[in-house]
């Protein structure tokens, strides 16, 4: 594993917004014009697929920034090389790793992902992050971060995409992970933060899913969502090293007696709560034997491929829902029409039913 790399792959990645593969957009001064280098020779869908598959980083890297454009003429070209790279597609195991902020989540993908890679394997580490489609702010994404495993030769690091909806960043980073596993990396880590609709969106993606949290169970155990415990398949107590050692030991307990009484996130698979300290790399191993047996047994009984069907099928979906969505948003007509509704809405003097109904006949009329 790891074979045929290519030193440009030690190239730290940048955080590319949409904005800067647009023309201009969004920097409209001359100043900005000026500065911005000569643009690349542009790359047909042959060799960005050829690029892809060969393992070449700097490749990999433009066709993500390809996929994550908003640009209509992007969205073209991005959905041919995913159709050319898609039978190369599917062999890595994908982990989606949450907590809260502060729960140690770089630091364990750091140490995780640097254990991973001395061991041959070739990771690549994506994002979810919903403050980045909400404010274009990021709770993930600007602080440095992994430093010591963006420079290892087989570790592929990219922020989440930035702007448009959290349904975008959804497809976004679905197709990026398609496109990194084309690009031969084994394991792929999708990191989102635990507040509230991303985890379920990475959950989605993902056929393992690990749940960082912390010491000091109590009153905060008890008021932890049942419901993100229950999408997890394993719960590793973190920072279990030094005077909190023990206090995470009884945390860990704490929540393997809570799980005894939660349904279990997949079928067959007993979810158990586990200590590590990312910052001495105690537990680490075992976090990745709890991963191998994982991926082991659900192979074997068949849940493995099965959950893969699934979610391929929820995610057909899913663009349904968003492609319809924006159609008929985005719809002159229907843009037209919408501040009247509103406000025959907000008068009273429609229903809001004829008024969804008058809505409808324009879009289907039109
Ligand atoms: P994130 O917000 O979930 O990504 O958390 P970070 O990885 O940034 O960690 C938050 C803080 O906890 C940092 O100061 C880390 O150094 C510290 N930290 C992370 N993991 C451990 C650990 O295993 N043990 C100890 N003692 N501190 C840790």
């Amino acid at each position: 594993m790891g074979e045929g790399r290519k030193p440009e792959w030690m190239e730290n990645e940048t955080k590319h917004t949409t904005s800067s593969i647009l023309s201009g957009k969004g920097h409209s001064t001359g100043e900005f014009k000026q500065k911005r280098k000569p643009s690349r020779p542009v790359m047909s869908v042959e060799q960005l697929t050829e690029g892809v598959l060969r393992q070449d980083r700097a490749t990999l890297a433009r066709a993500i920034t390809l996929i994550e454009s908003q640009a209509a003429k992007h969205y073209e070209v991005a959905q041919q090389l995913l159709q050319r790279v898609l039978p190369h597609t599917g062999s890595s195991i994908r982990i989606g790793i949450s907590g809260v902020p502060g729960a140690g989540k770089s630091t364990f993908i750091e140490a995780f992902g640097l254990y991973l890679c001395e061991k041959g394997y070739k990771v690549a580490v994506l994002a979810v992050d919903p403050s980045s489609s909400v404010s274009g702010g990021s709770i993930l994404g600007d602080k440095t971060r992994m430093e010591q495993l963006s420079r290892h030769p087989n570790a592929f690091i990219r922020p989440s995409p930035s702007g448009g909806t959290l349904g975008g960043v959804h497809r976004k980073t679905r197709e990026t992970m398609l496109l990194c596993e084309a690009a031969g990396f084994d394991v792929i880590l999708i990191e989102t933060v635990g507040v509230g609709q991303s985890e379920i969106i990475v959950r989605s993606m993902v056929d393992f899913f690990l749940l960082l949290v912390l010491t000091g169970a109590g009153d905060e155990l008890q008021g932890m969502k049942k419901g993100i415990m229950e999408i997890a398949d394993a719960i590793l107590v973190n920072k279990a090293d030094g005077s909190n050692l023990p206090l995470a030991k009884k945390t860990k307990e704490e929540y393997n007696q809570l799980l005894h009484f939660l349904q279990p996130a997949t079928k067959g698979w007993e979810t158990r709560a586990y200590t590590c300290s990312a910052l001495t790399g105690d537990g680490i191993e075992d976090v990745w034997k709890v991963i191998q047996r994982f991926v082991e047994s659900t192979k074997e009984s068949n849940v493995f491929f099965e959950r893969r069907k699934e979610q391929a099928i929820e995610w057909m979906y899913t663009m349904i829902h968003d492609r319809l969505h924006t159609t008929f948003f985005q719809h002159p007509r229907i843009q037209e029409l919408l501040p009247d509704a509103e406000q025959s809405v907000k008068e009273g003097t429609d229903t809001v039913t004829s008024v969804v109904d008058r809505l409808f006949s324009a879009f289907t009329d039109s």
